[in-house]
């Protein structure tokens, strides 16, 4: 079954933006975008920008402002499970307050898929899963994807219990792209993530591949190289949720650029991008935005 594909366009500024440039950000975005909301519009297109959890009262107060609130959604960055005595975390919660307003969770960025942070969210989790998965060291690779992904999975109940929409990364390293083992890892990666879910549940996610050695490094896969990996996703996804496809959108990360946009997105099973460095600029962001959808329209 087929539905209609829709576009999603996600800015991942990590920690890279300060709340004050924050606010410059958005004036600029706005006068950019305004002319251009029917388009967006027309062409199904979603915008999230996921800015640092400390700029994120200021984006949502910038969007009001600006009145762009319904245009552009907002995402919190790898937030923690639970609330409490977690110096330095940024809850679930707290990102979905009133004051604060985010609506959607970017979920298992290769960034955020580091040893400390897993062994702390595992503790909470479920201490039996300590036992499971030994010391994270690193040095054992395959229990260690294993915790990985069940964080990542409590991680996407978590929002969707809130009712936010997960944006769930998954992605390979060059490492096991290089011992043609991408296959192996997205399948682990993804079944980890979707494990446990209703197909009504799945059908409010939103999925990110993101090849690790093409993230931050000017190095884009080809349209090629995506589509191959975006196209096992789009199976996987129909085995565990029997949805029509094309209700997921299943979106590309990795240098993505105003200059590679198209070739990216007008592949069939490409919904849009997660983008870092492109979205930092509210002017090349635009100019991804509008080629992206100019492309598929
Ligand atoms: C990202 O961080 O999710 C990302 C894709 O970064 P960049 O676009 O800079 O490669």
């Amino acid at each position: 079954m087929e539905g209609v594909k829709k576009l999603f366009f996600g800015g991942n500024w990590k920690a890279a933006v300060r709340p004050s440039q924050a606010a410059g950000f958005f004036a600029k975005f706005a006068a950019g975008l305004r002319g251009h909301v029917y388009d967006l519009e027309m062409a199904g297109a979603r915008v999230v920008v996921a800015p640092p959890s400390a700029c994120l009262s200021i984006a949502r107060q910038a969007l009001v402002n600006e009145g762009l609130e319904g245009v552009v959604g907002l995402a919190v960055q790898d937030p923690w499970i639970a609330e409490g005595a977690y110096t330095g975390a940024t809850t679930f919660e707290m990102a979905q307050d009133p004051l604060v307003g985010a609506q959607y969770a970017l979920i298992g960025h290769s960034e955020t898929r580091e040893p400390h942070r897993i062994y702390r969210s595992v503790a909470v989790l479920d201490e039996t899963r300590l036992v499971e998965i030994g010391g994270l060291t690193g040095k054992s690779p395959r229990p260690f994807r294993i915790a990985i992904d069940a964080v990542v999975n409590r991680m996407t109940r978590k929002a969707l219990e809130l009712g936010m929409i997960p944006i769930v990364c998954v992605g390979e390293t060059l490492e096991e792209r290089e011992a043609g083992k991408t296959r192996q890892i997205i399948e682990h990666q993804m079944s980890g993530a979707l494990a446990g879910f209703t197909p009504e549940q799945i059908g409010k996610m939103v999925i990110a591949y993101e090849p690790v050695w093409a993230i931050g490094t000017g190095r884009t896969a080809t349209p090629e190289q995506a589509q191959e990996v975006h196209e096992q996703i789009a199976a996987i996804l129909m085995e565990h949720s029997h949805t029509a496809e094309n209700v997921v959108p299943v979106i590309y990360g990795g240098s993505m650029k105003p200059d590679n946009v198209a070739e990216l997105v007008t592949q069939r099973d490409i919904h849009g991008g997660l983008i870092g460095g492109a979205s930092l600029k509210p002017e090349v962001f635009l100019e991804l935005i509008l080629k992206g959808v100019r492309a598929f329209s």
